[in-house]
């Protein structure tokens, strides 16, 4: 099947049954319910975006396999050409939310073209493995499927990290028995963006959460299976599209992604769909060793230029609506917004620049500059969304709703709410806009979401700390001291 439309895609999603559930309720089709409709649409348009005549050559490549055209996020880049075209590819998508639909499908396509591009990491494990994660791959390339993924355990405590993978453990995922069939699997997992919206469910280690060495076998798994294998059940978060208008919510009421904690009760994973299993040490080396992290990456650091954009374009139109422009202290802040778009866009750049051949055989972007702009965005964005707190101000809450505009105090609302360079009305839409990237339940979401969805920043310092080699600086360093540079 070649590249899917976004009716494929909504027809997909209703094909398969699955359990969801929201406010108390089983949600029967996802595409009509109210809160994960529009979040749905959003998500259609992307495919929509790979058949427009204009956009087709930049959105598609032709499959190896089958020579039809496949989403270009599942290219196993060989080059730096081929880097710099899947770039402008996740370009696009991520310009139709500016970023605020974090999980795209590219984030995801990149990291099954990683982990099948390093086939022979997983026959490590086991033989079968490397086939088992390729045709997952190819499988999900060309029917064009939609993969949400889900990485953490819950935990009883966090006092004693790392500790409690054994068997007095009860609330984390584990293989409770296994078969001729596969492997069975009970417990849940937290959290899975985009999991209602998704036609497949991957489960595998993070980076940024290692098992302990003493973690049982049944812990230490990669698999992936269709969001309605039975036993599978997603609770959603109570939803940020509150069905208002996209001028009273313009980021709400089209971009809920959704996020989802996911039960596995006694869930038949077939062995073709097992990648890993038993071995703790590939386990926890799986994101690093296959270049997963770095490819995935490559998507989240070009969203987050996309979003550097729209929080730069927003910022200054505040400051120009409200005639503050002048202020040195408001051009410090606009001058922080642009610093965090140039060193995002530096960063993506270099990583292409120095990207190498691993040794996969895959054309890697260079993984320093990637996690330092992961890293550096989990301290970036909360900044953003309290730059627009802070040069907005209370024209983020002097907010009429659009119904207003037509009610009794319309005309005093057309009468005081102008400014010198904006009528009421745009100065009201605008500031709905900023009050959903800085204040609204979807926005505050957007800062969690940088903040945790790729681990905590002190998990992610320590490992760019403990993996990046300084051995060559100190050598510099230690040259100075006995005078010979
Ligand atoms: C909006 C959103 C979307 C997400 N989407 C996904 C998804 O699609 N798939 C997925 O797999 N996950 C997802 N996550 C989960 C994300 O991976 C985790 O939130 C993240 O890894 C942190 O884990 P945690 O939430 O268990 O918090 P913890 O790691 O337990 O951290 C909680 C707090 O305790 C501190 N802490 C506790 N223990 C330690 C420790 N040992 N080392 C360092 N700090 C510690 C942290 O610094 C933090 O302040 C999402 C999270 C959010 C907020």
């Amino acid at each position: 099947m070649p590249a899917r439309t976004g009716k494929d895609y909504l027809a997909g999603l209703r094909e398969q049954r699955r359990e969801i559930y929201l406010g108390g309720q089983r949600v029967e089709d996802v595409t009509a319910f109210p809160g994960l409709a529009n979040g749905a649409r959003s998500v259609a348009a992307l495919y929509d975006m790979q058949h427009d005549p204009a956009l087709r050559d930049e959105m598609t490549y032709t499959s190896p396999t089958t020579g039809q055209r496949v989403g270009l996020s599942f290219i196993t880049p060989k080059t730096t050409d081929d880097l710099a075209r899947r770039r402008v590819m996740m370009s696009h998508w991520a310009h139709t939310s500016f970023g605020m639909m974090g999980r795209t499908p590219d984030f995801l396509n990149t990291s099954l073209m990683a982990m099948a591009g390093a086939g022979d990491y997983f026959a490590q494990n086991r033989p079968e493995f490397r086939q088992n994660i390729i045709d997952y791959y190819e499988y999900v390339r060309e029917h064009d499927l939609v993969l949400t993924h889900t990485l953490v355990n819950l935990q009883r405590n966090r006092a004693a990290p790392g500790t409690p993978l054994d068997d007095r453990t009860e609330v984390a995922l584990s293989v409770i028995r296994e078969s001729d069939e596969g492997i069975v699997v009970r417990g849940p997992r937290v959290l899975a963006t985009l999991g209602p919206l998704a036609d497949e469910i991957a489960v595998y280690p993070a980076r940024s959460h290692r098992l302990p060495g003493t973690a049982l076998d049944r812990y230490a798994f990669a698999f992936a299976i269709p969001c309605g294998a039975p036993g599978l059940r997603f609770l959603c978060r109570e939803s940020y599209d509150l069905g208002r208008s996209r001028f009273d919510h313009p980021l709400g009421s089209r971009f809920e992604e959704m996020d989802a904690i996911v039960f596995f009760d006694d869930v038949l994973v077939p062995w073709k769909r097992v990648f890993l299993y038993g071995d703790t040490e590939l386990c926890n080396n799986l994101a690093m060793a296959t270049n997963q992290y770095a490819h995935s990456g490559h998507q989240v650091v070009t969203k987050n230029v996309a979003k550097c954009e729209f929080v730069v374009g927003l910022a200054n139109l505040v400051v120009k609506t409200l005639g503050s422009e002048s202020a040195p202290h408001v051009q410090v802040m606009l001058a922080e917004l642009i610093e965090d778009l140039e060193i995002t866009k530096a960063l993506l750049c270099a990583a292409e620049v120095h990207a190498t051949l691993d040794r996969w055989g895959v054309m890697c972007p260079a993984r320093a500059p990637i996690t330092v702009a992961r890293n550096l965005f989990i301290r970036m964005y909360p900044r953003m969304a309290e730059i627009i707190q802070l040069l907005g101000s209370s024209s983020l809450m002097a907010l009429p709703g659009e119904a207003d505009f037509s009610g009794p105090l319309g005309r005093k609302i057309e009468e005081y709410l102008e400014t010198d360079t904006a009528n009421a009305r745009d100065r009201v839409q605008l500031f709905h806009l900023a009050w959903d990237v800085a204040c609204s339940a979807f926005g505050s979401r957007q800062v969690l979401y940088e903040r945790f969805f790729q681990g905590d920043w002190m998990r992610n310092a320590t490992l760019l700390y403990s993996t990046y080699d300084v051995e060559p600086l100190m050598q510099q360093v230690r040259r100075f001291m006995m005078g010979r540079s």
